[in-house]
């Protein structure tokens, strides 16, 4: 019989992931987890300082001959917009790939313009196909699935893979980090999202249209070719310094005028939406928990703190969530009607759809990775 649990070392419960353990402890497998693989992933101390000198001036080295030391994603989101900083600090030549699907949080747009006036980077700005992207999104809506930013997650690692394939580029600076992330619930029947093959057969079941001009990246392009055939290293700086939520927004205001979005993944009026109101609101899943949970982890926050916080409501006001549903409904090309019609259907998981074994196979594919590298 279900029970209510919360871990009392960080706020993760058995609310909306009931594969969620628990210790003698009461502490839960997601915090026991990221606490076991801090001290060989995260360097927050001179250790990290010195390691990540080494790695910049091996990547200056390297690339001396060509017109970019690395690639950068930028979504506009805190962490993104911190390598910029760190890379301009340590004089690289950045080459930043912005993914412009029509859903940014018009302050992200000027917080990009911003970092990028200051830093002097060349952003090159992919723009998806409009109408091939918000059919994807419709059949997302349609199928019921909690993931509906799988399609803009997807795009983007493509882009900074072929990229880099494409200008014979070296290095790729990510800004996935330990510091603010380590963990991500994945709850049950999750489907990771480099599985090009889930997205169209989510697609094709829902779709309206045939996708011609979107490519996508596949889970053996993303695990399997990009550990041993990629020429492409991926480095995650964010895990070699102090990497503290409150100074770095503080540092890039300082620096650009940069403008916090009050939340993780806020940047994009989609992912907004899905984390402040489609996710609890269907599946009772909070990303707040995850995000406060890394934070108490990373010692950065405090789980009382982490407590009142996840009292607060999740949309700053009705208004935004009106106006940021209208957006979306506008962006799709449906009536809000049509799009509550939707959000109402009865839930579904990712993997009651067709997708790649290799999902089964990806946690086995990360340790193998882990070994090679
Ligand atoms: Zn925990």
């Amino acid at each position: 019989m279900y029970k209510y649990q919360r871990c009392t070392r960080c706020v993760m419960d058995n609310k909306s992931d009931r594969t969620i353990t628990f210790d003698n402890k009461g502490y839960c497998n997601y915090c026991s987890d990221v606490i076991k693989r801090m001290p060989t992933s995260y360097f927050p101390n001179e250790e990290g300082k010195k390691l990540l000198d080494a790695t910049i001036k091996q990547i200056k080295s390297e690339c001396r001959e060509d017109k970019f030391d690395c690639l950068v994603g930028v979504s506009g989101g805190i962490d993104s917009s911190y390598i910029l900083y760190l890379g301009y600090q340590y004089n690289l030549r950045m080459l930043a790939v912005h993914i412009d699907d029509g859903l940014d949080n018009p302050v992200a747009v000027e917080n990009i313009k911003k970092l990028i006036n200051k830093t002097n980077t060349h952003l090159i700005t992919l723009k998806p196909d409009h109408e091939e992207y918000a059919d994807l999104l419709k059949a997302l809506f349609k199928a019921s699935v909690p993931n509906l930013a799988i399609v803009q997650d997807n795009l983007i690692v493509k882009a900074i893979d072929q990229y880099g394939k494409d200008n014979n580029i070296k290095y790729s600076l990510d800004g996935n980090n330990i510091a603010h992330e380590s963990i991500l619930e994945h709850g049950d029947g999750n489907v990771n999202f480099c599985d090009k093959k889930h997205i169209l057969a989510i697609h094709k079941k829902f779709g309206e249209m045939p996708i011609k001009k979107t490519e996508f990246i596949t889970l053996s392009d993303r695990y399997l070719k990009r550990s041993f055939l990629s020429s492409l290293k991926h480095i995650r700086p964010l895990n070699y310094i102090s990497y503290n939520l409150e100074e770095s927004i503080k540092k890039l205001n300082e620096f650009c005028g940069f403008e916090y979005y009050g939340g993780k993944h806020y940047e994009s009026i989609l992912t907004r939406f899905l984390q402040c109101y489609y996710l609890p609101e269907k599946y009772g899943a909070d990303k707040r928990k995850s995000h406060y949970s890394s934070l108490i982890v990373s010692g950065q926050m405090t789980r009382d703190e982490a407590l009142r916080k996840l009292e607060e409501p999740l949309y700053l006001s009705q208004d935004l969530l009106d106006s940021d549903k209208k957006f979306l409904a506008d962006y799709m090309g449906v009536s809000l009607e049509q799009l509550d019609a939707w959000i109402n259907l009865p839930p579904k998981k990712q993997s009651d759809y067709p997708h790649s074994l290799l999902n089964e196979m990806s946690p086995i594919a990360r340790k193998f990775r882990k070994i090679i590298e």
